[in-house]
């Protein structure tokens, strides 16, 4: 992605934050920059904005939120520190990792009390590596609903969010300095905005085949399941100005994909008691170490193909997800009276696929672990049973441009360039080089916190500018 020598006559029109991408990191950060009486305006490349956030299940973790307290939920910042930093292994930034988890609970409530999002706590039941259940969405538990509140919420502020307008270059001086945007328009015109300070709210490179095949390879050949206009601007742009980058392998998978119908099919499926079987029938893995990892490892079985076998006791529970609603009207979700009609519909070995449930059931009555070392406490499963067929696939990518605690971008000696900031999928996350370093919820955290962060601390900077500028010389 180019970056270009801003033009010797200036440009024709200047705004103090630009912010390029509308999803949940871009319009948080619009958001709070517009609080502090800056002038902001977000450019996006589609007509509507949607971004991953819209096909996410829109789900926000916090820990010590007013809504987990109402109905009866203990939690605190420094669990959820320690939870993310156990499914990263360490490996993620700890002061990141501090700020987001302090900062979540806060940026939630801010989303609630100043624009009235009517959020509640995923209470009945548990996502993998979370002590307590922290998970905040609204009442479609859909990330549709999610980015149009945040759009109405721009607009309602009367931020200019221009769609229409792909970010086709920066402009920035030799010290570095962002000075502009170029934009491109569908019908290849092309317009420069001048700006005192960037957000990069562009997302990650999930979008871009090239970047997955080299920084990703055991992802290469699987679906990308997020939105497709992310194609890496944010890390190529941030790599020409001698940005550092931070974790790039780390990525969120899913192991819960149906298929053929590309429908999200929530964990709750598993977490709740159910497990995965192969086209043989066969059990091979331990389903609640997380569903990011699982991509990987149903992509690894035969056709890269799995089924979710589960209950009508938690299709109940995964019914409050519209995904999951959607799947059951599109015929994607398998119901059957008895495990022997289960195997026919599925085309799997009864007897592989009777030995897979004797054999959790057995680890639920001891309450020992498997042989996958998973636990299975709670409720037997009963018929009906359902089924759904499933794939793994990459939801979006976790590494990008390392950011300090104000969401500036850090250059390779780690130094912070003049004026450039990046949250959501476009700055190095909290997850790690791993898939399996992301704990549930990881992709939104730093969407909306960093993206907070980002509008507060570039609106910041512009008006410490301004009063430099306007200092008596
Ligand atoms: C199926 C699915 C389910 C998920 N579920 C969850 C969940 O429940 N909880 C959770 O925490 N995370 C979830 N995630 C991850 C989460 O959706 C993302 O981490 C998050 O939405 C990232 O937000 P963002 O604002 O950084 O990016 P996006 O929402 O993708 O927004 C980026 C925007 O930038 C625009 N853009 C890109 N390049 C340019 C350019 N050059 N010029 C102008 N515009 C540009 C794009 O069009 C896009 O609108 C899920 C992801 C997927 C795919």
């Amino acid at each position: 992605m180019p970056i270009k020598t801003p033009p010797k006559d200036g440009f024709e029109a200047n705004v103090p934050v630009v912010v390029i991408g509308a999803g949940a990191a871009g319009i948080c950060a619009a958001l709070a920059a517009h609080e502090l009486g800056v002038e902001v305006a977000v450019l996006e490349r589609d007509s509507v904005p949607r971004g991953s956030t819209a096909l996410s299940a829109g789900l926000i973790p916090a820990a010590g939120t007013r809504f987990q307290a109402a109905v009866g939920i203990g939690d605190s910042p420094a669990l959820f520190v320690a939870d993310l930093k156990h499914k990263a292994r360490d490996q993620a930034d700890p002061a990141l990792v501090e700020l987001v988890a302090q900062q979540a609970g806060p940026t939630v409530e801010w989303l609630a009390d100043r624009y009235a999002f009517p959020f509640s706590v995923v209470h009945d039941f548990d996502y993998p590596g979370h002590a307590a259940r922290r998970m905040h969405g609204l009442p479609s538990r859909s990330g549709v609903e999610l980015i149009d509140r945040l759009r109405q919420a721009v607009d309602a502020c009367g931020i200019p969010l221009i769609v229409n307008a792909t970010a086709s270059a920066l402009y920035a001086d030799a010290n570095r300095a962002v000075r502009g945007v170029e934009i491109v328009r569908p019908d290849g015109t092309r317009d420069a905005l001048g700006c005192d300070a960037l957000i990069l709210a562009c997302n990650g490179y999930g979008g871009a085949s090239d970047l997955v095949a080299s920084y990703i390879p055991e992802m290469r050949d699987a679906a990308y399941f997020g939105h497709p206009g992310n194609r890496g601007d944010a890390v190529l742009w941030g790599e020409e100005l001698g940005a550092k980058l931070e974790h790039m392998p780390g990525y969120q998978g899913h192991g819960s994909v149906a298929h053929p119908h590309g429908i999200l099919i929530s964990w709750a499926v598993i977490m709740e008691g159910g497990f995965q079987v192969n086209t043989a029938g066969a059990r091979f893995s331990d389903e609640s170490l997380g569903y990011s990892e699982q991509a990987a490892t149903v992509l690894a079985q035969r056709d890269g193909i799995a089924f979710d076998i589960f209950d009508e006791r938690i299709a109940a529970i995964a019914r409050q997800f519209a995904d999951f609603r959607q799947a059951e009207a599109s015929g994607a979700v398998i119901e059957a009276p008895t495990l022997e009609r289960l195997a026919a519909r599925l085309n799997v070995p009864l007897p592989a696929l009777a030995q897979s449930l004797a054999e959790i059931e057995d680890a639920r009555r001891t309450s020992n672990p498997d042989r996958f070392g998973r636990r299975f406490p709670g409720t037997a499963l009963a018929p009906p049973f359902k089924a759904v067929k499933v794939t793994g696939a990459l939801f979006h990518t976790q590494g990008g441009l390392k950011v300090d605690r104000e969401a500036r971008v850090l250059d390779i000696n780690g130094e912070q360039l003049p004026n450039l900031f990046a949250a959501g999928g476009a700055a190095a996350g909290v997850s790690g080089p791993r898939a399996d370093g992301y704990l549930s919820g990881n992709g939104l955290l730093t969407a909306t916190v960093l993206g907070r962060i980002a509008g507060q601390a570039a609106a910041a900077l512009v008006k410490q500018d301004t009063m430099i500028d306007a200092s008596p010389k």
